[in-house]
């Protein structure tokens, strides 16, 4: 199962929480925790960012495993921004190894990640994609299950439903309809930063003016706070930086 991470705080360089000594790469090899199968994630990766004055992300994806792409260690190492939602993927049997595949996904100014696997896709959650515009079935970044839950997640939004409630309640409606899903979700638009744990892993890590959100953590700082399941969590930065939570379900 993937990896995923988010970030919101000072602008801090890319390389700090994906290329460095601490950070998603040595997940991508080394992952401490992966549930459901998998012992890499080397089926890609993807990083958003904003740039500063930019209420719009700049989105980096590639097919390949993030320790083979030299030119993005350097690239890490130059840019920096103050909110990141960054993934590296194992894709689950079946699902194609391509760039379009890999998070994070992106509409405007959102970003979204899945880690999980939705059982019984798609026929499980037919019903579902049914809720969503043609054209938008017709367009999904790939056919995956990933890719279905951003443009349920995505339809939501768009109908004007806040961050927290359309991860919510896809998570839920999704879990209804394909029990034993993994279902760990995060979206941000650079402001907000929420994420869900439905039988996986998530831990977050609130420095005094940062807060990381993250598939585990990536060193034993013992600020790192694992979550239980079942959870919605929403990220706040500013000058009091910490995580709030509410039980998702039923199940
Ligand atoms: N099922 C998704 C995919 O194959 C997510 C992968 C994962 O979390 N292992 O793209």
């Amino acid at each position: 199962m993937c990896r995923h991470l988010g970030y919101l705080g000072p602008a801090v360089p890319l390389a700090r929480l994906l290329t460095g000594p601490t950070g998603l790469l040595t997940q991508t090899w080394a992952p401490a925790d992966m549930r459901g199968g998998g012992t890499v994630n080397a089926d890609g990766f993807g990083v958003g960012w904003y740039a500063p004055g930019s209420a719009e992300p700049v989105r980096y994806r590639r097919a390949v495993p993030m320790w083979t792409d030299t030119s993005f260690a350097a690239l890490s190492a130059s840019v920096s921004s103050p909110a990141v939602l960054a993934a590296a993927r194992s894709a689950t049997v079946g699902m194609p190894v391509v760039e379009t595949a890999c998070a994070p996904f992106t509409d405007g100014r959102w970003l979204f990640s899945h880690n999980g696997v939705v059982r019984g896709w798609p026929g499980s959650v037919a019903d579902l994609a049914a809720e969503l515009p043609v054209v938008d079935l017709l367009t999904l970044d790939a056919p995956t299950d990933s890719a279905l839950l951003w443009a349920l997640v995505r339809n939501r939004l768009r109908a004007g439903v806040s961050a927290e409630d359309a991860l919510a309640s896809v998570v839920e409606d999704v879990a209804a309809r394909a029990p034993d899903s993994r279902l760990n979700l995060m979206l941000t638009d650079g402001a907000v930063l929420v994420a869900t744990t439905w039988w996986h892993s998530l831990s977050a890590l609130v420095g005094p003016d940062s807060v990381t959100l993250a598939s585990e953590p990536w060193d034993d700082d013992p600020r790192w706070t694992p979550f239980a399941d079942r959870l919605l969590v929403v990220a706040q930065a500013g000058p009091h930086p910490g995580v709030r939570t509410r039980a998702l379900g039923p199940s």
